[in-house]
């Protein structure tokens, strides 16, 4: 999901609205945005779909006046199940002694059940199925005298993956969980500021880029105090998400201190240097797997091509929810570049393969296009656990790499080979020149190593097997 927040601009969802649209890449389900206003109180509207065909009218920009506001996009990740309810669609909000609050939640809060279990059996009555909304309960109960101090406390019963993008009447606040798994980062616009979860978010607006949120940090941003930081929770060593840069952030986006782009290239610069092949084309798998095509282009010296040409018009495959839809997918966001790719022997660069149904379908395009031999190279290490963090992997039993081999991978996908970077690969890549610390990793790669930082606890007591 994506989340973004602002506070002293005026007409404050047109910036909002801007930003979510910037961080649309990270959930395309629905969106929606909680504004305040002092005329008129707090306003907000959620809708299915993308940003750009809700909340762009003018009939909808007119009901949330005010110079604060929040919103989220959303994608459904492994917590809920199937398609998005309306009642699942945030920001959420509550209304409490001292006022109202609003949230916006981005990652996976992994004992969510169990403290649900828990609130409803003290009296809380929930309104949708996701995890998220946790948090406004737990500040319900609060016995914090204002929403800062519930917000606070309410986050240290959480475990799990979170920033979080919260307002008030009069207050902008955020905060990153102690490992920093998903991202959130600060701006400021003129004499307003901005919270997101990635720096394009910033650009659109024409906001400058501050900072990062800490792992850990809290943030208090009001118009008289400007920006108070905290650090609520117990220190840890920070494992922000890698899968961040291999896939989920947006290329121009600036993580970490370093361009996700510049990572992305990277790793096609390691993946030619431990995986190279003798052939004519190296070509990406558009969009995700572009960056490392360029790289592993240059570091080859064999030439890059558009042997692949994608609809610019289908969203990110992986994030429909239904099987259905996502086999037909593929076909109707991805056609082969005839011309260029018969005869041709054919490198393809992808970010990740999954559950294998995209290169499995890409290959079938390929060879029906006459390509002479195909060679997949993919960006990140074989994608072999479920991630309980925020990204909708499915259960292990789907996953390509929980059950076969690498050799067996090429010979169900069917191309003439089939190779991952290693983590110590991408880990360099992404900055670490000494590879993966494998006494202390320095990023979560739990989807890759089986190694999860933070005990998912409510899939242990449902029998997950780590
Ligand atoms: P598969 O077809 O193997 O199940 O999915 C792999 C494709 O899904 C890749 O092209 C990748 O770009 C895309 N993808 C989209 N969202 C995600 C995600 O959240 N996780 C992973 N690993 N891949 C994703
Ligand atoms: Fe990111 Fe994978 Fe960790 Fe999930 S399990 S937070 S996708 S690195
Ligand atoms: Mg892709």
């Amino acid at each position: 999901c994506g989340v973004f927040g602002v506070i002293g601009m005026a007409d404050a969802a047109n910036f909002v609205a801007l930003g979510l649209h910037a961080l649309q890449h990270r959930g395309q389900e629905a969106g929606g945005i909680v504004t305040y206003d002092p005329s008129v109180g707090f306003c907000s509207e959620r809708r299915f779909g993308y940003v750009r065909d809700n909340f762009t009218k003018a009939s909808v920009m007119a009901t949330l006046p005010g110079t604060i506001g929040i919103g989220h996009v959303r994608y459904s990740t492994s917590g809920s199940k199937g398609a998005t309810a309306m009642r699942d669609v945030q920001p959420f909000f509550g209304e409490f002694s001292m006022g109202g609050s609003a949230i916006a939640h981005n990652g996976n809060i992994t004992n969510a059940e169990s403290l649900r279990k828990e609130l409803i059996e003290r009296g809380s009555i929930f309104q949708s199925s996701s995890d998220s909304e946790c948090i406004i309960h737990l500040m319900a109960r609060s016995m914090g005298r204002t929403i800062p101090d519930r917000f606070e406390e309410a986050l240290r019963k959480v475990e799990g993956a979170f920033s979080v993008v919260a307002m008030t009447r009069t207050k902008l606040m955020g905060v990153r969980d102690p490992l920093g798994v998903r991202p959130l980062v600060l701006g400021k616009l003129g004499d307003g500021w901005a919270l997101s979860s990635e720096t394009c978010a910033l650009d659109i607006i024409g906001a400058e880029f501050i900072r990062e949120i800490e792992p850990g940090e809290m943030v208090v941003i009001s118009s008289e105090h400007g920006v108070q930081s905290h650090f609520p929770f117990r220190r840890m060593k920070p494992r922000s998400c890698i899968f961040e840069h291999v896939y989920f952030s947006r290329p121009d986006s600036i993580l970490g201190g370093r361009s996700i782009y510049e990572t992305r290239r990277q790793i096609g610069v390691e993946l030619a240097r431990e995986a190279p092949v003798e052939a004519d084309l190296v070509c990406p798998v558009p969009d995700s797997g572009t960056p490392a095509a360029i790289g592993y282009s240059q570091e080859s010296g064999i030439p890059y091509a558009m042997g692949i040409i994608r609809n610019q018009y289908m969203g990110r495959t992986f994030i429909e929810p239904t099987e259905q839809i996502r086999n037909m997918g593929v076909r109707l966001k991805l056609n082969v570049n005839r011309a260029l790719i018969k005869g041709k022997r054919v490198i393809l660069v992808d970010d990740s393969v999954v559950r294998g149904t995209t290169s499995r379908k890409i290959k079938d395009m390929i060879l029906d296009a006459g390509a002479a031999e195909v060679h997949f190279r993919i960006a990140s290490p074989p994608t072999a656990w479920p991630c309980f963090y925020g990204v909708d992997t499915p259960e292990r039993s789907k996953l390509l790499a929980a059950t076969m081999t690498e050799e067996e991978m090429c010979a169900w996908i069917g191309v003439d080979s089939l190779k991952f970077v290693s983590l110590d690969g991408l880990y360099r890549a992404a900055g670490e020149a000494n590879g993966r610390d494998n006494n202390s990793p320095q990023y979560c790669d739990a989807c890759f190593s089986g190694e999860y930082p933070i005990a998912p606890s409510d899939m242990i007591e449902k029998g997950f097997e780590m």
